[in-house]
């Protein structure tokens, strides 16, 4: 309990996408989670990013849960996940800001320890994932992922964890004046430093409806994240591009010898057939990541806003 006066207030921030399903559910599980943790305060920020089914109606509805300490965002369409976060810290007044999802895949429980984390001085707790109910092949994917991205990113970023956790007061003023339009909140955070610590817990299967990370939204987080936090990408195109010099050097070599020697020109179609394809392919791919990065440089030098509000409610 050291330098956390009780009374301080926590935000909760819940990026909300079409979750109709999940609303009320989600509300009262934190309303009874909240209320255990009653030396303090709390307010509930939801970003609704441009649901279609009646989620919003659903949290207005449900609003009593939280008098007076309900905020709900709308955006004008669907902004995606990360903004989401985004918006709902923008408005968050609490000594702590905790992000979790709307479908209790993230169970509010863990608050508790979060905030025992964050007491003794932790300025980020979050979440890391120690078993993951989902199917066999996202599974992996997410492994081989996590894996890769710690081997590559300039920032190391812990393996397993997800935005789930919570950010004290400093960590989200330095998080809030980064302006990045491909944004990985879970990147920024191990980013700011201070001190930091990982909480496991079980990852139970959305309690209901679908998943909203389409492969596609799930493609672009993991593109943010390695060309956000690495350099590598263009270095292994360098190093392709090294060693293309190296194997045509000691291929011209090799025809020289025959040529001037053996006094026998090698038939040689079909190796520099291979040769012409291998560059190729070596030199598509490196324009491929220059433009992974050029396309971030672009977005970044656009002045669009990450997200749009459509209007703010207080309850
Ligand atoms: N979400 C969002 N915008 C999107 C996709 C998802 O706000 O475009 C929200 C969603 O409502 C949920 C959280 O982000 O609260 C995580 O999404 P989901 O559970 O579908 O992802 P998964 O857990 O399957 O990775
Ligand atoms: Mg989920």
């Amino acid at each position: 309990m050291a330098n956390v006066p009780t009374g301080s207030k926590i935000s909760i921030v819940i990026p909300v996408f079409n979750e109709a399903a999940m609303i009320t559910l989600l509300l009262e599980r934190l309303a009874a989670t909240v209320r255990q943790l009653d030396r303090y305060t709390w307010e509930l920020i939801l970003v609704d990013d441009g649901s279609v089914d009646d989620s919003a109606q659903r949290i207005l509805d449900q609003a009593s849960l939280f008098p007076g300490k309900l905020l709900l965002r709308r955006f004008s369409r669907n902004f995606g996940h990360q903004a989401a976060l985004m918006a709902g810290l923008e408005k968050a007044s609490g000594e702590a800001i905790i992000f979790i999802d709307a479908d209790l895949q993230d169970p509010p429980e863990l608050f508790a320890a979060f905030l025992s984390h964050f007491e003794k001085g932790y300025d980020v707790v979050y979440g890391i994932r120690k078993r993951r109910d989902s199917g066999l092949w996202l599974k992996l994917s997410y492994k081989i992922f996590y894996l890769l991205f710690q081997k590559m990113a300039d920032v190391s970023i812990p393996l397993d964890a997800g935005d789930f956790g919570l950010i004290s007061r400093r960590a989200a003023n330095i998080i809030k004046q980064m302006p990045e339009k491909d944004l990985l909140l879970r990147g920024l955070r191990s980013w700011v430093g201070f001190k930091q610590v990982g909480v496991p817990y079980d990852r139970p299967e959305r309690a209901a409806g679908e998943t909203k990370y389409t492969l596609r939204k799930l493609m672009n987080l993991a593109a943010s994240a390695f060309f956000g936090y690495s350099s590598l990408p263009l270095r292994i195109s360098t190093g392709c591009g090294l060693g293309a010099i190296l194997l045509g050097l000691l291929y011209g070599g090799y025809a020289l010898y025959g040529k001037w020697v053996l006094n026998a020109n090698p038939p040689g179609w079909t190796s520099l057939l291979m040769i012409v394809l291998l560059l190729g392919g070596a030199q598509l791919i490196s324009v491929g990541i220059l433009g992974e990065y050029i396309s971030r440089i672009y977005r970044q030098s656009l002045s669009r806003p990450l997200y749009v509000v459509a209007d703010d409610h207080s309850l």
